[in-house]
């Protein structure tokens, strides 16, 4: 049981390679470095030994995920509770010292937080949570995260389950709902912009919370006219609108865009939403010479996997071209990408590829990444995956 004492606990051997990566920092040993983890059950806090048997640290245990061990501390768990309440508190605590002008933030971001399986949103009094792992979803696990979590008194907390998930980490389906309170809806605000919320609704994430920062950056170089590209509910465009004569936003999806009208009276802002693909929309645009000030473009991730690369960077780079085709000079590009898979070289050389196939002259304004409240932890690549980039453009 995640509970038991130090001296119950069982312990897993790993591979060297396993170890290795572990004394390098990481957190995580794939199933293939696991040599022996005999009756350990689903979901369990164990010991994690090397192949001569020396102490490595102690972790969570998934019967079921390529992960199957996931660090929670370099020295021994004797109490989890206390130590899962200190993580939690510390990971609020990193809040408090990182995000200003916002009711909205990642409170606990998984691996980033030493809470590994577990995302905690906050969106004004609401928290969402979410549950990826075999461990944080124990019940005795659950109770404590709850009852740390309403300390910080919220109308309601609301599990958001991607079923998916659980279905990969063999976990019995359950529905999205609530865990305290009955309140579903809220208002929430960043950087002195508002935005609706419905915890029950919507795409999966909410809103992008990562990009909170992103916003503020984009609108400090915005002015004219603004084209927002895959703008969801309008984080962007609704940011460029405090700054710019017209702003268009386009996204394929319709509730989205009904969102962000919505989002757009909130706030007493004329934007243009347009339904449409942003791939053909842009074509046509730029063949028809349309021009801008201001293009942001952040698609979903085109490289789920490392194998999707070449193709995700296609992707990429024909965005840039024709966005960067419809700067007018001294035009400002913001470009994202939140594909894990490209780095932000790769982002930059497309770029690179796409100005010189244009004739246009690029400066790197700012080189930016996901908002602080989304840490990333410097050992541990896979949790830094967002990229946005801010050019000037000229001739
Ligand atoms: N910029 C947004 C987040 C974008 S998420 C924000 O800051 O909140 C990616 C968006 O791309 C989603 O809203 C999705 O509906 C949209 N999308 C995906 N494929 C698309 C396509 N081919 N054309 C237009 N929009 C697309």
């Amino acid at each position: 049981m995640p509970s038991a004492p130090s001296a119950e606990v069982p312990s897993v051997t790993v591979s060297r390679r396993g170890a290795q990566r572990l004394k390098a920092g990481h957190v995580w040993v794939y199933r293939s470095d696991v040599i022996s983890a005999d009756g350990t059950a689903p979901g369990s806090l164990v010991s994690v030994a090397d192949e001569r048997g020396r102490f490595l640290g102690s972790a969570w245990f998934s019967s079921a995920s390529q992960i199957a061990i996931r660090l929670l501390s370099r020295e021994r768990v004797d109490n989890l509770e206390d130590l899962l309440r200190r993580r939690l508190r510390e990971a609020i605590a990193y809040r408090q010292l990182v995000v200003t002008d916002s009711d909205a933030c990642r409170v606990v971001f998984s691996e980033a937080d030493f809470l590994p399986g577990l995302i905690v949103d906050r969106y004004n009094d609401l928290l969402t949570l979410q549950v990826l792992t075999q461990a944080m979803d124990a019940e005795v696990v659950r109770a404590t995260i709850l009852s740390e979590l309403k300390r910080l008194e919220p109308s309601a907390i609301v599990e958001r389950v991607e079923p998916k998930i659980r279905e990969l980490e063999q976990l019995p389906t359950r529905a999205s709902g609530m865990l305290q309170g009955d309140k579903t809806s809220t208002v929430f605000t960043m950087n002195g912009v508002r935005f609706h919320f419905d915890a029950l609704e919507g795409q999966k994430t909410g809103a992008f919370l990562d990009q909170r920062e992103n916003y503020a950056a984009a609108a400090r170089y915005a002015h004219g006219e603004a084209l927002d590209v895959f703008c969801y509910q309008g984080g962007f465009a609704l940011h460029l609108a405090q700054h710019c004569a017209s702003v268009t936003g386009v996204d394929s999806s319709r509730p989205s865009l009904e969102v962000a009208e919505r989002n757009a009276a909130l706030n007493h802002r004329e934007i243009e939403w347009i339904e449409a693909n942003a791939f053909d929309l842009l074509h046509d645009y730029a063949a028809a010479g349309r021009q801008y000030d201001v293009i942001v473009l952040d698609p979903p991730a085109f490289a789920k996997s490392k194998k999707s690369l070449p193709t995700a960077l296609r992707g990429y780079k024909e965005l840039n071209l024709r966005a960067l085709k419809m700067l007018r000079p001294g035009g400002i590009l913001v470009s994202c990408s939140c594909s894990y898979h490209v780095s932000q070289a790769d982002l930059l050389e497309v770029i690179a590829q796409a100005a010189r196939d244009v004739n246009r002259n690029l400066r790197i304004l700012e080189n930016r990444g996901q908002a602080r409240d989304h840490p990333t932890l410097l050992n541990v690549p896979e949790t830094a995956y967002l990229k946005c980039l801010i050019f000037h453009v000229s001739n």
